[in-house]
């Protein structure tokens, strides 16, 4: 198979109608993948869906909020059967955050963000498993933080879940390498999407944040896509267990 290509290729990406999510459908499907993604909006996807069409992206969608167990069951059986019962891909995108000092969490607080960020995504590799499996050549990629790879200014329940991410992907190669199945992890710094237009519309919080980015700048969606694709492509059939970070240098900084 060509080393820059994703012909051929299925991919299921969680969380593909904004942001992140959002690059990484469009970049599968423009490199040739036909991609299945979800989001709780039902008219949002259909919109998305639209401007996809539209490039001609092979792109199919599931209404499902991820938080839910039978709701994962589902998705990953609508995904099953649309690709005959074969995955290549899984990128594990959808995540959110709740800011607040640790000694105001509360149990619900806890509870929504490690269910949205760290056992959907844990649930959906057992789920996918053997349909990665049957891959022959597979490709995991969590979309996991920084956050999870120093302590930055995040919430710290959402820095335990990326933490707990980076371990997960080691411990998965490891574990799945005799199935085919790789698995690496992207962590990105700050990168302009719904997540945190609010944070980013405040000059004194950018100015903060760019202050430790030797590129002197936050990122976008489409410089996470970029490697997420490579993650997934033949060109990468070396790298595994692996968390890269994508944050203009932040997390090396010790001076600038
Ligand atoms: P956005 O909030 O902009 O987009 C999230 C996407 O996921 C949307 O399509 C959203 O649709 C969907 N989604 C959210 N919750 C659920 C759910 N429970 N079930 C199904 N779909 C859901 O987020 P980003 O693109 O910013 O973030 C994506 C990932 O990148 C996250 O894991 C985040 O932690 C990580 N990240 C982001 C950074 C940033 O600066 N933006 C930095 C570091 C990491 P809907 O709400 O309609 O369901």
């Amino acid at each position: 198979p060509a080393r820059w290509s994703l012909q051929g290729k299925t991919a299921l990406v969680t969380g593909g109608t904004r942001g992140i999510g959002r690059a990484v459908v469009e970049e599968l499907a423009a490199l040739g993948a036909a991609v299945h993604t979800c989001s709780r909006k039902e008219a949002e996807l259909g919109e998305r869906l639209k401007e996809w069409e539209a490039k001609g992206f092979r792109v199919t969608t599931s209404v499902c909020d991820l938080s839910v167990r039978d709701q994962r069951e589902r998705l990953v059986a609508e995904a099953a059967g649309r690709f005959g019962g074969k995955l290549d891909i899984l990128v594990n995108n959808v995540g959110t955050n709740i800011r607040k000092p640790t000694t105001e969490y509360s149990a619900e607080d806890y509870s929504f963000v490690m269910a949205t960020n760290l056992e959907s995504a844990y649930h959906l590799c057992q789920l996918t498993h053997p349909l990665l499996k049957a891959s022959g050549s597979a490709s995991i990629v969590f979309i996991s933080s920084v956050c999870g790879v120093v302590a930055a200014c995040s919430g710290t329940i959402y820095a335990m879940t990326k933490g707990a991410i980076n371990q997960l992907t080691k411990n998965l190669a490891c574990e799945w390498a005799k199935d085919g199945i790789r698995t690496n992890s992207v962590a990105p710094w700050y990168i302009t999407t719904s997540l945190t237009e609010g944070l980013l519309a405040s000059k004194e919080f950018v100015a903060s944040v760019v202050s430790r980015t030797p590129l002197r700048r936050v990122g976008e969606p489409g410089e996470v896509s970029s490697l997420v694709a490579f993650l997934c492509m033949p060109g990468s059939t070396y790298i595994t267990g692996q968390t890269i970070s994508v944050d203009g240098g932040m997390s090396v900084n010790g001076f600038y």
